[in-house]
């Protein structure tokens, strides 16, 4: 690595700088690369040129007040990512831009091993790739998303609804079984960068993923935070009410305990045995009081943690995904804020469902794979 402020250090910094502008937008011209960089336009030029060389990207029109258009080569390469849920498997492949090209999802047992999971994610990836007329070698790297607190150390806590995958150094065995280097994170974590990729705009926001368990990520000041020690954002093991119901992380009146999806589906068990987390906001939807009630009951309570949220960090949106995403719960979390933020605050936050539905964390996933992938020159 070349000595911070050294000639070549600076070439390579100006070079990640255009190569983030065009993994964020489809296509930009040049002139516009210049502008979001703060680069000299002879400075982008002579960079996109160099990027032509190696293939990584290309470019179109020139001549004119826009100039050469430029985007990241379909031919570059590919990117993979994983999103292992509490009871599936989603695989994409997507462009050196992060975007998806083709993607799948299975079901898979919550107490699968972590070799069970890989065995059927390099099947997937592989009928993708053959799907698209690709083989391994074209893929740079991969992302891959648990439900999880991950130490930064990289080890899977025994917080994850996983049991198979406690205590196993994800990505040192997902880059062993893949044969490509994989950069592992929490499913929520990718959740809010792909949502924040999507509105480069909002600079803090935090993303809440509503399924089995609960999962945060954050963005703040425009970057995911991990936390000193890696697990930032496990608002599911807030306390709302430490004499309530037993949560399975041990503790008791956890978030997780009101408004996760497995403890909502277990209350309507009497009546619909077969009944799956993401059924249940069809069947609210579709007249079952019960089943609506409860999503009102978990809105509420993810209102009163999201207030928490709020009042530390100030986000200017809250981001709703997860199988459980719906206007009811949105509605709760709106209310939620208004009654317990500080005055004023709870109406500023702008409160949506994630416009990538259950694809956020795959998503997100191969936006972060991206890290991994080496930048020519
Ligand atoms: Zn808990």
């Amino acid at each position: 690595m070349p000595p911070t402020g050294s000639p070549s250090a600076l070439r390579s910094a100006n070079l990640e700088r255009v190569v983030g502008v065009l993994r964020s937008a489809a296509e930009v011209s040049q002139a516009e690369i210049a502008r979001r960089t703060d680069l000299a336009p002879a400075t982008v030029s002579n960079i996109v040129r160099q990027l032509v060389s190696t293939g990584l990207v290309e470019t179109s029109g020139g001549g004119g007040r826009r100039g050469l258009t430029v985007r990241i080569a379909r031919g570059a390469g590919l990117v993979a990512g994983l999103d292992f849920g509490h009871s599936h498997l989603e695989v994409a492949v997507g462009d050196l831009a992060g975007r998806a090209l083709v993607g799948t999802r299975r079901p898979l047992d919550n107490d699968h091993s972590h070799t069970e999971g890989l065995a059927l994610a390099e099947a997937l990836l592989d009928d993708l790739l053959e799907e698209l007329g690709e083989s391994r070698e074209a893929v740079h790297a991969a992302g891959l998303g648990l439900p999880a607190p991950i130490t930064r150390d990289g080890r899977i806590t025994a917080g994850s609804i996983l049991p198979g995958w406690v205590g196993v150094a994800a990505a040192d065995v997902a880059s062993k079984a893949l044969g490509m280097p994989t950069l592992v994170d929490n499913d929520a974590n990718l959740g809010a960068l792909a949502e924040h990729r999507d509105h480069p705009d909002v600079t803090t926001l935090a993303y809440l993923k509503v399924s089995s368990g609960i999962g945060c990520g954050l963005v703040l000041d425009g970057h995911l935070y991990r936390g000193g020690l890696g697990t930032a954002g496990e608002l599911g093991h807030v306390t709302l009410d430490e004499t309530g119901p037993l949560c399975r992380c041990g503790s008791r009146g956890c978030l997780e305990a009101y408004a996760g999806g497995s403890g909502l589906v277990e209350q309507l068990r009497g009546r619909m045995p077969d009944l799956a987390v993401h059924d249940l906001v069809d069947i609210a939807v579709s007249g079952d009081a019960g089943a609506r009630r409860l999503l009102e009951d978990a809105g509420r309570a993810l209102g009163q943690g999201s207030a928490i949220l709020a009042n530390l960090l100030s986000p200017e949106a809250i981001v709703v995904g997860g199988d459980l995403a719906c206007d009811i719960v949105v509605d709760g979390i709106r209310d939620g804020l208004r009654r317990h933020a500080v005055d004023g605050l709870g109406g500023e936050i702008e409160v949506r469902l994630s416009t990538l539905g259950d694809q956020a964390s795959v998503v997100g996933a191969l936006v972060t794979a991206l890290d991994a992938v080496a930048l020519p020159g």
